[in-house]
């Protein structure tokens, strides 16, 4: 009678756990995988408002990418169909606002800012 015996190194991958018997391999893991979703919401926000740096920020993610393919090929060929049909709602259209974008967020503020700055006299405060 064959038994199967859990292969230490072997990854158990769910679609939000990913598992690793070794800690090393699961926390660099880990910090590849939360690299490249803060990549993937950089790289479609400065894509959404057209900024010349988006592409830079995609080749990152590209990189971490390849970089989770070379540590973990399971995970990577589990998880590459899931990141390219997850948009993570921040996409939009240019001058379109969306609240789920940092650019368009911090936009928002800016205006208040600047609203708030120009009811200040601009010499500064009055000398009493
Ligand atoms: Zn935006």
């Amino acid at each position: 009678m064959t038994t199967t015996t859990p292969n230490p190194t072997r990854s158990i991958i769910t679609a939000s756990d990913v598992y690793f018997a070794a800690p090393r391999e699961t926390r660099q893991l880990a910090r590849l995988l939360q690299m490249r979703e803060q990549l993937a919401r950089y790289s479609t926000e400065r894509e959404s408002h057209g900024l010349d740096d988006s592409d830079l920020a995609f080749a990152a993610m590209i990189s971490v990418e390849d970089e989770i393919a070379d540590v973990a090929p399971v995970v990577h060929a589990a998880l590459f169909p899931l990141w390219v049909n997850h948009a993570m709602g921040v996409a939009h259209a240019p001058g379109v606002f969306n609240p789920r974008c940092g650019i368009c967020m911090a936009t928002v503020d800016r205006p208040t800012a600047s609203r708030d700055n120009d009811t200040e006299p601009l010499t500064g405060p009055a000398a009493e």
